[in-house]
């Protein structure tokens, strides 16, 4: 592998060599910015919730992106952002002027933050507006909107991610390396178990509008996505079953529960479950000829902890967001391929999977899919 550590080297040597070299090239930008091996990622982020302002606290340690800029609905929240993070007032948007942000040259990319039902649409402003565009997961509600996300962004000449922050994980990177390497053999089966009990029942996540689902988008989406790294495939076919104990508090296109099943080209099966109505539901469990890998947990904050038939998967515990986002940092602005992708494409695909589970859910029938 092409590593960091050899790009890092050339530069320094490169530096030593030729130290008018940054110099020169500072001289010829007409934006003066630094020669891109030094920029920091400029973010602002969209939606000053509880998710942002674990992103926000996590950027602190970061060093290759920076936070910059906010754009919220509530004012009080802007202030204290301010002041906790030293962002000045020409970087402060609400989501009506956000457009705005185009004629803003100190901000390089908007991390939309908000409930899902309103990525789509603030993703397209934000490609509109020239900048970058990271979307939480899922990126929005269904694969027509996520291929519309897409479009949107490659006509800007933006690029769009998604914050699939355990594709930058190093007990799930040790895995899938293993994986790789044919450690397990020929991997046959996958459990993926996410879930969690709902709160508030007049939160933003049992109003269809604004999720566009239930525990599939919020939570499920965790073993949609974990089955297809760490199976290493696509799947060609779902099946997926429902169930629903407490309609008032899951009203109509909220999904409580669903088990779902995807079977994988090499021969593969996986066997799903996602619910709002269980706490401790945090497992994958990967099997193969040759070996397993299990995970408990697998995707909360960590620390990820991870077993094989090796033994303890020994690797850092990192804070996922600060990670996350210095490898966003290094796509973005210089190219990186990640270990896994963190693209439009890639979140697509887990659309087009979750509408399939949907349908199957309806029609108790056998979906094929084409990624
Ligand atoms: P919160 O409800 O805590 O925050 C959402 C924020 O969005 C609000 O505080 C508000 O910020 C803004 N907002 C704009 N319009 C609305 C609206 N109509 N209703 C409610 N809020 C609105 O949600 P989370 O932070 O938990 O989730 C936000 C996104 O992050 C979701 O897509 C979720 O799936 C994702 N997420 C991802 C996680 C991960 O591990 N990757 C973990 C948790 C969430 P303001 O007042 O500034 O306008």
């Amino acid at each position: 592998m092409n590593s960091r550590r050899d790009f890092l080297g050339k530069i320094t040597a490169a530096s030593i060599a030729f130290p008018f070299l940054k110099k020169a090239a500072s001289a010829n930008n007409p934006f003066n910015e630094k020669p891109s091996e030094d920029r920091l990622l400029r973010v602002a982020i969209m939606g000053l919730g509880s998710y942002g302002t674990r992103v926000a606290e996590a950027m602190q340690s970061c060093t290759k992106a920076k936070l910059v800029g906010v754009i919220s609905g509530t004012p009080s929240k802007v202030k204290a952002w301010q002041s906790k993070y030293n962002i000045p007032e020409k970087n402060c948007y609400n989501y009506s002027n956000f457009d705005e942000i185009k004629n803003n040259p100190d901000i390089d990319a908007v991390y939309v933050i908000t409930p899902n039902g309103l990525h789509h649409d603030e993703v397209i402003r934000v490609a509109k507006a020239g900048k970058h565009a990271i979307s939480e997961k899922p990126m929005t509600v269904n694969a027509q909107q996520a291929q519309e996300m897409i479009d949107a962004c490659k006509k800007a000449g933006v690029k769009l991610l998604v914050g699939y922050r355990m594709h930058f994980e190093p007990h799930t990177l040790e895995i899938i390396k293993m994986r790789k390497a044919g450690e397990f053999g020929k991997v046959l089966f996958f459990q993926g178990l996410s879930g969690f009990i709902i709160g508030d029942p007049t939160q933003w996540r049992l109003n269809k509008k604004l999720s566009g689902g239930g525990s599939m988008m919020d939570i499920g989406i965790y073993s949609v996505n974990g089955s297809r790294y760490m199976i290493g495939e696509d799947p060609i076919w779902v099946t997926a079953q429902e169930t629903k104990n407490n309609p008032v508090k899951f009203k109509e296109g909220i999904d409580e529960t669903i088990q779902f099943q995807l079977g994988f080209p090499g021969g593969a099966v996986a066997s799903c479950l996602s619910t709002y109505s269980l706490n401790y539901l945090d497992r994958f469990f990967l099997d193969g000829t040759e070996g397993f890998a299990q995970m408990y947990p697998s995707t909360n904050y960590g620390p990820i902890r991870g077993q094989t038939n090796k033994g303890e998967i020994i690797a850092p515990d990192v804070t996922h967001q600060t990670v996350q986002m210095d490898e966003m940092a290094d796509i973005i602005l210089r190219g990186k391929k990640p270990e896994v992708p963190v693209d439009g494409e890639e979140a697509l695909k887990d659309l087009k999977i979750i509408d399939a589970i949907y349908e199957a859910c309806r029609t108790g029938k056998k979906v094929k899919l084409e990624l």
